[in-house]
């Protein structure tokens, strides 16, 4: 089935309407009218080649929101006109233990939804920049959020979940202390969810601007990280810290701030290594430098769950399609609220 996208045909040039092929949905997928797909700053990175091996035509978008609109014969649990939801991932193995763990993330054999390979034309999987998409069952998350909340919980499926995972993971709840870097798509469902666990939260921004912003969202303490005395006055104090960042930057800064066996979850991923951080600040108080991918599907689906019960969605522009390459360089200025999400509508 032919369908309408937003992609590019090169690094260099900018998204434009193409058309593409989806699969007719086989016996184990979920045909999906994407109603809503969030803008990330790794669509960005992907499209422009900042990353590796992007395959051109590119058509980006892993925060994908919509109505089903066919099942397979074997699908059980999800019929026509659900609101579902489409992350990061599309496929995996099935059967290593990570797959087994409900770590589809960690999988070698995960497939990407999109710039990775699959039989389907052409050649490669294309995202949530389009009309349309068919994808195996285990991949599809149910959305109880309200309908009229839709377009706000498409950048849950990537903001939300790579947050979501680590904060988890590191422990984040009441009684400790938690830092979030970078407020922007990531960061601030980071504040949203960490403040939602119990934890008291402090964000760190090197926009003063947005400080008023930090603490509507559920931030405890604003600090502007480039005013070394306000960054001082948090050392040694932190359980974990989440950075989101998207650019090369020096991580002592906030190394310094963990108390003894406190972690630095690394979740921004920029094209160009950070400079490499002092090992005496991890030495001295047995800190961790750590890293961690979006989350598995039951994660995903946990995260979700999660936000409807507390009423959490994200805070969103909503634009038109012919407004993608003007979003992508606000999103570079810093210039977002805190992410785009893309009205697919607008599409045709
Ligand atoms: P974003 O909306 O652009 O937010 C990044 C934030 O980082 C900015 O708003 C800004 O916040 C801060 N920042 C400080 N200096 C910066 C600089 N020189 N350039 C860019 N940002 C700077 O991006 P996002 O969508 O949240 O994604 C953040 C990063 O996470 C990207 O690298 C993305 O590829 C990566 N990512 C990783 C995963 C994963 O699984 N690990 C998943 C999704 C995305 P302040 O103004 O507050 O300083
Ligand atoms: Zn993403």
């Amino acid at each position: 089935m032919h369908v309408i996208a937003y992609g590019a045909h090169a690094s260099d040039q900018p998204l434009e309407p193409i058309r593409i092929t989806r699969r007719a949905p086989g016996a184990d997928d979920v045909q999906i009218a994407i109603d809503y797909c969030g803008i990330c700053h790794s669509d960005l990175h992907q499209v422009r080649s900042e990353w590796e091996g992007t395959r051109f035509p590119c058509v980006p978008g892993h925060e994908i929101v919509g109505r089903v609109t066919a099942v397979g014969e074997h699908v059980k649990g999800f019929k026509a006109g659900d609101l579902v939801g489409v992350g990061c991932i599309v496929d995996s193995c099935k059967h290593c233990a990570d797959c087994d763990a409900g770590l589809e993330n960690y999988c070698n054999g995960m497939i990407g939804t999109y710039n990775f390979a699959t039989p389907d034309e052409p050649g490669w999987t294309l995202g949530g920049y389009s009309q349309q998409i068919v994808v195996h069952a285990r991949y599809v998350l149910r959305v109880r959020h309200p309908q009229a909340q839709l377009a706000a919980v498409a950048p849950l499926l990537c903001a939300g979940i790579t947050t979501y995972s680590p904060l988890r993971h590191w422990g984040a709840g009441p009684g400790k202390k938690v830092g979030v870097v970078g407020i922007g798509g990531l960061g601030h469902m980071g504040i949203k969810l960490a403040h939602a666990m119990g934890a008291h939260v402090v964000a760190f921004t090197t926009s003063e601007s947005k400080r008023e912003a930090a603490l509507a969202l559920g931030a405890d303490e604003v600090v502007v990280s480039r005013d070394a005395n306000a960054m001082a006055a948090h050392r040694l104090s932190f359980d974990f810290i989440l950075n989101t960042v998207a650019a090369p930057h020096e991580l002592d800064a906030f190394l310094v701030l963990l108390k003894r066996d406190g972690t630095l979850g690394l979740v921004g991923a920029p094209a160009t290594a950070h400079p490499s951080p002092n090992v005496f600040n991890l030495i001295m108080k047995r800190r961790a430098i750590a890293g961690s991918m979006i989350g598995g599907i039951a994660e995903t689906q946990e995260m979700l769950d999660f936000c409807a019960e507390h009423g959490i969605v994200a805070d969103i522009e909503l634009i038109r399609a012919d407004q993608i390459n003007e979003s992508y360089e606000r999103m570079l200025k810093g210039d977002v609220k805190y992410r785009f999400v893309i009205d697919n509508a607008t599409l045709a």
